[in-house]
């Protein structure tokens, strides 16, 4: 599997003139060769190397058979040791990933290695990682599945009373419990009129009688992530909130219906959109409709009014429109959802119908 990674990369990187690709992002990292830890992964015809320092050896020679592990020291830096092995392998252009390796960075590899010419990866490795394979697309599954069941248990323990923190360790206490590894993000936990902030940071305020809550989070379960969010009810809703959530649950129910192979991003986005708009809530949904999601909490593509990208299967991708008024409350609903080759497939089946408790 990751020989395969590899070899596509390079294949690609050949197409755009270079030899070979020095990968510095942790998640491109582990795509390629299933390592974790820290360093660099330098990849070119013949060469599948991670180099790393004296904590990470061992790690990195188990987790990536198919690379060879190179120790970097204090003399021999990171950097010096790229340049003996692209000696070896003669490689003039070489790829860097120009929206990570940061200024200095840069300086020290072109030092190092005078007679490399260095090109843009340009998210290459992203774009290969959009499509997931089954093993991927089960693993984002599983976290999935954990994030649901802990949702169901958050039914019977939020009331009145609760704070948005207490909230937050209860339903992180039930990812953990579930099998989660990490969580794929910080929960968002928002409480009546901190609804309105669609990244409200959980505090100490309280729930009460009428409030809408709502809660945005994930399990990690073998790297990969799960994005969930659902709005609950406590006590009883007048009627601008219910038609604020039922706005944003038909919207979403709109967009799932279109993401399929061959839909475009840009349409998705707006068919939700122009819906909210309709309903009256005109620029309320500020954000984007989705993103794709694995590794990463956000990959490519987004669901979004800029991205012009058409939708494949394999495609693990949320759908999370919203409807915020500043003052008085708010309302998300978030699948994670799978495109399937006729259609598409809730990673997230956790009910939507309002639950009011
Ligand atoms: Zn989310
Ligand atoms: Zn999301």
């Amino acid at each position: 599997m990751y020989k395969e990674r590899t070899d596509r990369l390079l294949a690609l990187l050949k197409a755009a003139g270079a030899q070979g690709a020095l990968i510095h992002k942790p998640s491109n990292m582990r795509w390629l060769s299933g390592y974790t830890g820290e360093g660099l992964v330098l990849v070119a015809d013949g060469l599948r190397a991670i180099l790393t320092d004296f904590r990470y050896t061992e790690q990195a020679e188990q987790q990536a058979p198919d690379y060879t592990v190179h120790m970097t020291t204090a003399e021999r830096t990171a950097e010096k040791l790229a340049a003996e092995l692209v000696g070896a392998q003669g490689a003039a252009v070489l790829a860097f990933e120009d929206d990570e390796v940061t200024v200095r960075g840069m300086k020290a590899l072109t030092e190092a290695m005078p007679g490399v010419r260095f090109v843009p990866v340009d998210r290459r490795v992203e774009m290969l990682r959009e499509r997931k394979d089954e093993e991927e697309i089960a693993l984002v599954e599983k976290a999935c599945a954990i994030s649901c069941a802990a949702f169901e248990h958050m039914l019977g323990v939020i009331r009145p009373g609760m704070t948005e923190l207490e909230i937050r360790f209860a339903l992180e206490n039930a990812l953990y419990r579930g099998g989660a590894e990490k969580l794929a993000f910080d929960t968002i936990v928002a409480t009546g009129p901190n609804g309105s902030l669609p990244h409200a940071i959980p505090g100490n305020r309280v729930v009460e009688k009428g409030h809408m809550v709502t809660m945005d989070f994930g399990a990690r379960y073998g790297g990969y992530c799960a994005d969930i969010t659902r709005t609950v009810a406590v006590g009883s809703l007048d009627d601008k909130q219910r038609h604020v959530y039922d706005t944003v649950l038909q919207a979403q129910l709109r967009a799932l219906d279109a993401i399929r192979p061959g839909a475009r991003c840009s349409d998705v986005d707006r068919i939700a959109r122009s819906f909210i708009d309709e309903r009256g809530y005109a620029g309320r949904f500020g954000h984007g409709l989705g993103h794709a999601v694995g590794l990463d909490i956000h990959e490519s593509p987004r669901l979004s009014p800029t991205c012009g990208q058409v939708l494949e299967a394999g495609i693990v991708i949320t759908n999370e429109p919203g409807v915020y008024l500043p003052g008085q409350c708010g309302c998300r609903i978030e699948d994670t959802v799978l495109v399937t080759p006729d259609g598409c497939r809730r990673l997230t089946p956790a009910t939507k119908e309002l639950i009011i408790l």
